[in-house]
């Protein structure tokens, strides 16, 4: 017998809270509230900030802004650190009574649209057993950067130190006197190297492409403005300043790139020469694209971090080549002996949008249809897949503000469906082909104005064939006031 829901939401993490949150304050008809659960393929709830627990985790926009709307919180630092953001996290799961739904270990493995029932078939595994489940509607909240890119290097099975990826770090993990390896310099290494150099033997850093630092303004805040904090109307107007602000950057990456070398390459090449005085060394340090193409990284520690004397950075042409019983073999042929190594390898972007296989209507399975690059109106939607909706989808990335204001505003798209489906007694929707062509056109013609596509750069944001999937080119109150338009003329509606 199937469990049948009207929501399964995909996830646990600030993209499935934020739709719990607006499901819960959906009034249905005939009952109070929709009927719905939320899987969980880990061991415990909340998504990126419980999972990544990496010394140094923090966020790197301000936390005002990275917190949900209606949800201040009183944070204590300006850019706050894991424990802070994973504490915030719970207490939404607390504050809003989502744990009765949340369903632990249960990993989506298939969809498939059951075309004559409208109801979406979910296979599960639980603990190795396959359960199923029916759901109407089924939200994707699986997290842009939620599965782990692991590299793979020559005899790395013969290795018999530690080795793990930034995003699993072992509980108690002993670095007092021990060799570690870094390999990665991107966010996740630019935060874990300064927060342990002190406490190791020895790092060696495998950067394969130096990234932009620019300065953090970071700061603890005074007991006054964490008071301040708890006023919601300040914390309202605090957020709604920082917001315009961060908004200017993308004048800088679409617009006019000079703004962004006046206003990032400039500030970042000073910061690089005012903390490392070896010329070589800061070549090393110099990216060789533009400022912008790749997520640009704040840090006033990372270089001072480098250049202390237990720590060695190889460049690409020191990078691995294998590994040995003891360590890694560099291409250079030196043979560094090593305890653990840190895979800050980043993220599988594309696979994470959505983690599971997909059929929708016809036996389309979404990864066919993805397969030129993925593509949905909206960055939420895909014809072919009704009453299916993924957050954080294609496109809907953002490199010069919060992630959330992007979740919610795909929620006020969401959200209008979800009343369709559930109020208004409509079987299905999903978008008409047109619009979503419509839309993915004008998204990929943007794009080409960016400095994504054209700053010389490979990187996350980017497909195998280099086409930008992951970021939004634009403003993103455009994409707000985009989603918040609901336009019945690009929908198919089945009654
Ligand atoms: C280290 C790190 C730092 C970051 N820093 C910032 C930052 O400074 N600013 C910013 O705006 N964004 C940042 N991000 C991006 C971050 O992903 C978003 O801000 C936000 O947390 C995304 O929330 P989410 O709910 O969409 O995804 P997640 O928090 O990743 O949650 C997804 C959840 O879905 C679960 N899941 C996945 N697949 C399945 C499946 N098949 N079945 C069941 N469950 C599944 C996962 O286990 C996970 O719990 C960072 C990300 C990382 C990893």
């Amino acid at each position: 017998m199937y469990k049948v829901f009207d929501v399964v939401i995909v996830g646990t993490g600030f993209s499935a809270i934020s739709a719990a949150i607006n499901l819960k304050q959906l009034k249905l008809d005939e009952y109070e509230h929709p009927n719905f659960i939320m899987l969980e393929r880990r061991s415990f709830p909340g998504g990126t900030w419980l999972q990544n627990r990496y010394p140094g985790a923090a966020v790197d926009v301000q936390s005002v802004l990275y917190s949900l709307e209606d949800e201040p919180y009183a944070w204590t630092e300006m850019f706050a650190k894991q424990p802070e953001l994973a504490a915030y996290t719970n207490d939404l799961l607390n504050k809003h009574k989502l744990h009765k739904h949340i369903r632990l270990q249960h990993n989506l493995e298939k969809a498939v649209w059951l075309e004559d029932e409208n109801y979406w078939l979910l296979e599960v595994t639980h603990n190795g057993e396959k359960l199923s489940f029916r759901s109407r509607i089924v939200i994707n909240a699986t997290g842009p950067l939620s599965t782990p890119s692991l590299p793979f290097f020559e005899n790395m099975e013969a290795y018999k130190g530690k080795v793990f990826h930034s995003n699993d770090w072992p509980k108690d993990l002993e670095l007092e006197g021990k060799k570690i390896a870094i390999i990665g310099s991107g966010a996740s290494a630019i935060q874990i190297i300064p927060a342990i150099i002190d406490k190791v033997k020895r790092m060696d850093v495998f950067q394969r492409t130096p990234h932009w630092v620019m300065p953090r303004k970071d700061r603890v805040l005074s007991r006054i403005q964490i008071n301040a904090f708890k006023n919601k109307y300040i914390y309202k107007s605090i957020k709604s300043i920082i917001y315009a602000i961060l908004e200017l950057r993308v004048i800088g990456f679409k617009y006019i790139p000079s703004v962004l070398k006046l206003l990032a390459e400039m500030p970042a090449k000073k910061h690089l020469k005012s903390q490392v005085s070896d010329l070589g060394f800061r070549e090393k340090l110099t990216p060789s694209y533009k400022i912008g193409c790749k997520r640009i990284l704040l840090s006033n520690t990372y270089y001072p971090a480098l250049q202390k004397v237990n720590c060695v950075l190889h460049d690409i042409e020191d990078s691995v080549a294998a590994f040995y019983e003891n360590g890694i073999v560099s291409k250079t042929k030196n043979k560094i002996e090593v305890d653990i190594v840190v895979l800050a390898t980043g993220y599988r972007a594309a696979d994470s949008m959505v983690s599971s296989e997909v059929i929708g209507r016809n036996n389309i399975v979404l990864n066919e249809q993805w397969k030129e690059y993925p593509r949905a109106y909206l960055g939420t939607s895909m014809p072919n897949f009704p009453n299916y909706f993924v957050v954080t989808g294609p496109n809907t990335g953002i490199g010069h503000t919060s992630a959330i204001f992007v979740i919610e505003s795909q929620m006020r798209y969401i959200k209008q469906a979800l009343n369709k489906l559930l109020n208004d007694k409509c079987k299905s929707i999903e978008p008409t082909v047109k619009a979503e062509s419509k839309y993915s056109e004008m998204i990929h013609s943007e794009m080409d104005k960016t400095v994504w596509a054209h700053g010389g750069c490979k990187s996350w944001y980017q497909n195998e064939n280099g086409k930008v999937i992951a970021m939004f080119p634009g403003f993103s109150f455009t994409y707000r006031l985009m989603c918040k338009k609901w336009r019945d003329d690009d929908h198919v509606f089945k009654y």
